[in-house]
């Protein structure tokens, strides 16, 4: 939900430790989101005043994206997109392609668990629907690239869906459970996967779109990739040109990165969200922990380090798709010292990224040959 709402330019509350318990039902609350405060009742006066304030502050925004001017820089800068509303406008705007298209929007659109679509005979229905979201999407951006991310629902947000229940297990912890690759490679899932990719193969062969590549979500192990490139082949997607990379998110997944580069991956992207989650010990959804849940936290750099540079020497394109570089200006600074070849942030953090990552490419290079003329005696 904040990851939406950040996307939408809407304020959003969470984490606020007390709601549920002292607020019931029914209860009429005002919300200054901005601010972080919930007043109690309808107040007229605040509404008045925010509404006031937020469109101000639109006008700012929009004045302000002029201030920025069309730069070029080494590293690209994509935009992640978790609705469909805001396509028209983003396309248009300064980015290299999409670095995360998720694709629960068009899940929650169709509103029923896929097993449940699946046996009700509905599977055509969710191919069609999953195939013209994504290439609506392909078409607005081409020739820039869309990296589709596979379903990474949690069982708790299967569940959720109508129809949902039959098919999910309870599980105590949903953020270290039955998500991501280990759903694709289980019998009782892979017939729902199967559908993304015959949706994707839709995508190239109906709509004609060339320019959309896929990546696997919570990948655990290399022998999860390995099975789900077999069931790529079995579906008729390997070896198309279509790009395949995975998300590292989970710390076995930067342990065991060669061996994934080994695999022939395309690419990766790093899910910041989740890595910090597990390298830290920190559950990103308890407010209580806050303080804890630092994407610039030393371990996590360290982690962030090793995957760009042992992907780099396999000569695999590195990306990230988490919220850290659209909140901390020095995580961007030091991935594009790492050398990563994307970034890829929210809507409202394009052209602020762009200027960052250029600012700091120039710096790095006026180094690099201050280094090189200093070493050639050029100037003392
Ligand atoms: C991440 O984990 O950083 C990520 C982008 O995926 P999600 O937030 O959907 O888990
Ligand atoms: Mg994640």
């Amino acid at each position: 939900m904040p990851i939406v709402s950040r996307e939408l330019g809407t304020p959003c509350i969470v984490g606020t430790q007390k709601a549920t318990s002292i607020l019931n039902d029914g209860d009429i609350v005002t919300l200054d989101a901005t601010n972080g405060v919930v007043y109690r009742g309808k107040s007229e006066e605040i509404l008045q005043s925010k509404s006031e304030n937020v469109q101000n502050a639109s006008n700012q925004n929009n004045g302000g994206n002029n201030f920025y001017r069309k730069i070029v820089t080494g590293t690209e800068i994509h935009v992640n997109l978790s609705t469909p509303e805001l396509v028209d406008t983003v396309c248009n705007r300064d980015v290299d392609g999409v670095g995360l298209l998720r694709a629960e929007f068009i899940a929650a659109e169709l509103n029923m668990h896929p097993s449940a679509m699946i046996k009700q005979g509905k599977s055509q229905e969710f191919i069609d629907k999953f195939a013209s979201e994504i290439a609506k999407v392909a078409r607005k951006f081409q020739p820039r690239p869309v990296t589709y991310r596979a379903l990474d629902f949690k069982t708790n947000e299967y569940k959720d869906l109508p129809g949902g229940a039959e098919f999910e297990p309870d599980e105590r912890n949903p953020m270290i459970g039955w998500r991501g690759a280990s759903r694709y490679v289980s019998s009782e899932y892979v017939e729902t996967f199967k559908l993304e990719l015959k949706a994707l193969k839709k995508v190239k062969d109906t709509y004609g779109m060339t320019n959309v590549e896929l990546m696997i979500p919570f990948v655990r192990n290399t022998w999860e990739l390995a099975k789900i490139y077999k069931i790529i082949e079995e579906e008729g997607l390997r070896n198309t040109g279509l790009k395949i990379g995975i998300m590292v998110e989970v710390p076995s997944a930067v342990i065991l990165i060669d061996k994934f580069c080994e695999m022939g991956i395309d690419f990766i992207s790093i899910g910041s969200n989740d890595l910090t989650q597990l390298v830290l010990g920190v559950d990103r959804d308890n407010g209580k922990l806050n303080d804890w849940f630092d994407e610039r936290n030393e371990a996590v750099l360290r982690m962030l380090e090793r995957t760009i540079r042992i992907c780099r020497e396999y000569g695999v394109k590195t990306s990230i798709c988490g919220q850290a570089p659209s909140v901390y200006s020095e995580f961007t600074k030091f991935l594009v010292k790492c050398g990563i070849d994307k970034i890829s942030v929210n809507p409202d953090v394009i052209e602020r990224t762009r200027s960052i990552v250029a600012q700091i490419e120039h710096k790095l290079l006026l180094e690099a040959n201050i280094k090189a003329d200093k070493e050639n005696h050029k100037i003392l």
